[in-house]
């Protein structure tokens, strides 16, 4: 449009023509105003979210294509088309949403209104991951603006390319007060962390999200961390191992690894793990053909750093598949170890990368005990036939999610909470949980002043007696 200034144009240098806190201020001003709040606002605002991704389709495939080598299909299955579908549905259910909420009355409230508003909270800040660039930050967004809020984006500097052209196009997209894109890294981030505000989002690393936390505990400001972990996938000798094989690398290879929810390693036993690794060659064949440093369909690492601390997990175990790195490409072939002992570095940290570690185990509750013994995964893969092996998981164990016979496809179904718990993380989002998310629920009691609506009331005020308690 005419007369365009975007305010923030230069990632690299992260520089801005306004100051955090004056974003800031201009989102809270807005945000006072009222202007947010009517549903025929959002609603355009939604609209003019889903316009800048149909438009600037192709500008944000050359982007993740520069920051991951991500191909155009994943782009646009894992990213762009998720967050259209959410787009849809929430513009199609917003209206219900707003409509304050009648729970159910007891006789005492028999003449009164007993209702639950959801209020906005404000100026909301949303911290972005680099693997998902757009699917992060602007899934919440949806959530954020369905609630009715201001919005301050902040996307990873670690995909630069997809920061940049988010901050470059979407503001002409939508009200510039009211949402606003801030570049930068940790400097930036740190920075914008003193500031006070309404509702913190942040998606990214355990260690990151409690730096968060510890920020936004001075202002006792409430927060949604979507954080990571190390996703377990558990199979059983019931199952058919070439599709279990084909579903657990799919989710293993999509972006080459760099998935919160990616399966981080597989607990079987040693004849399950036998028949999986044949399957496993037949399948990367099938996904891969001539190899992935040919492939299109194949991401690279994200940075050197990450880089070198996948390929120092390489040496755990023994390689059983791959293990080959390209460091002038940034590229990890598909890895499977075996071999490998639970105190190993690969069995230690979230792995993020195309390396999958695989632990014996004689059965389900084995399985469940190693699982229960870390830290609360943010999702949990079983596959297997039986109900009561099943049952066994989903009674026995605590993680953020849990798919059954799948990886990965919990996050593509409509109506189900996304996030983490314990260490992977506080709260959820998507679809109505994100609404939900960013709103605060405020129970309202509405009563009249009549004889009628008084009359009730006598059994709170003195005179007391037993005969009022018994009532
Ligand atoms: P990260 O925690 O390093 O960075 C996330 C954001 O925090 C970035 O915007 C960065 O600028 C900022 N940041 C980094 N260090 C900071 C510091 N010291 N102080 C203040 N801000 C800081 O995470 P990442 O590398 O971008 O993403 C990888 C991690 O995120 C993995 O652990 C992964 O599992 C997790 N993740 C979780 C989800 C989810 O939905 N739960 C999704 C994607 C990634």
């Amino acid at each position: 449009p005419n007369g365009y200034k975007p305010f923030v144009i230069d990632v690299e240098e992260a520089k801005l023509e306004k100051t955090h806190e004056e974003v800031v201020e201009a989102a809270r001003k807005s945000f006072k105003s009222g202007k947010t709040k009517p549903l025929k606002f959002r609603l355009e605002q939604l609209k003019g979210l889903e316009k800048f991704l149909t438009e600037c389709e192709n500008e944000l495939v050359k982007a993740l294509d520069q920051d991951l080598g991500k191909h155009r299909q994943e782009v646009l299955m894992t990213e762009i088309d998720l967050l259209k579908h959410e787009l849809r549905q929430t513009a199609m259910e917003l209206s219900k949403w707003l409509k304050p909420e009648a729970p159910p009355k007891s006789w005492v409230n028999f003449l009164d209104g007993v209702l639950v508003y959801s209020d906005p909270y404000g100026v909301v800040l949303v911290i972005g991951a680099w693997n998902y660039p757009l699917l992060l930050l602007l899934g919440p967004f949806i959530g954020a603006i369905a609630g009715g809020n201001c919005v301050i984006l902040k996307p990873s500097e670690l995909a630069p390319a997809s920061a940049k052209t988010i901050a470059t196009y979407l503001p002409r997209y939508l009200d510039r007060d009211s949402y606003q894109v801030v570049c930068g890294g940790v400097q930036e981030t740190t920075h914008l962390l003193k500031i006070q505000f309404d509702y913190i989002f942040f998606t990214g690393s355990t260690s990151v999200g409690k730096i968060v936390h510890q920020a936004a505990s001075k202002f006792l400001t409430p927060v949604t961390l979507e954080l990571g972990g190390k996703s377990p996938v558990f199979v059983d000798d019931t199952v058919d191992i070439v599709t279990t094989a084909r579903r657990i690398l799919w989710g293993k290879c999509l972006n080459a690894g760099q998935t919160c929810i990616a399966p981080d390693y597989l607990l079987c036993s040693k004849n399950v793990e036998e028949r999986f690794i044949e399957a496993a060659k037949t399948i990367l064949d099938e996904f891969y053909g001539e190899g992935v440093k040919v492939s299109p369909y194949w991401s690279k690492i994200v940075s050197e750093r990450h880089y070198k601390r996948l390929m120092g997990m390489v040496s755990d175990g023994e390689v059983a598949i791959g293990g080959f790195g390209d460091p002038m490409e940034r590229t990890i072939t598909p890895t499977i170890l075996i071999n490998v002992k639970p105190d190993d570095l690969v069995m230690r940290e979230e792995i993020f990368g195309p390396i999958l570690p695989i632990i014996n185990v004689n059965s389900a509750l084995e399985a469940i005990n190693f699982i229960t013994e870390g830290d609360k995964p943010l999702a949990l893969y079983v596959f297997t036939k039986r109900k009561d092996v099943k049952d066994l998981f989903l009674n026995g164990t605590s993680s953020g999610n849990v798919t059954i016979n799948d990886t990965i496809m919990h996050i593509m179904t409509e109506n189900l909470p996304f996030g983490g718990v314990g260490a992977s993380g506080m709260g959820n989002y998507h679809g109505k949980y994100g609404f939900d998310t960013f709103t605060h629920k405020k129970g309202v009691l509405v009563r009249g002043l009549g004889a009628l609506t008084e009359k009730p009331q006598f059994i709170r005020y003195p005179p007391y007696s037993d005969f009022k308690t018994t009532l």
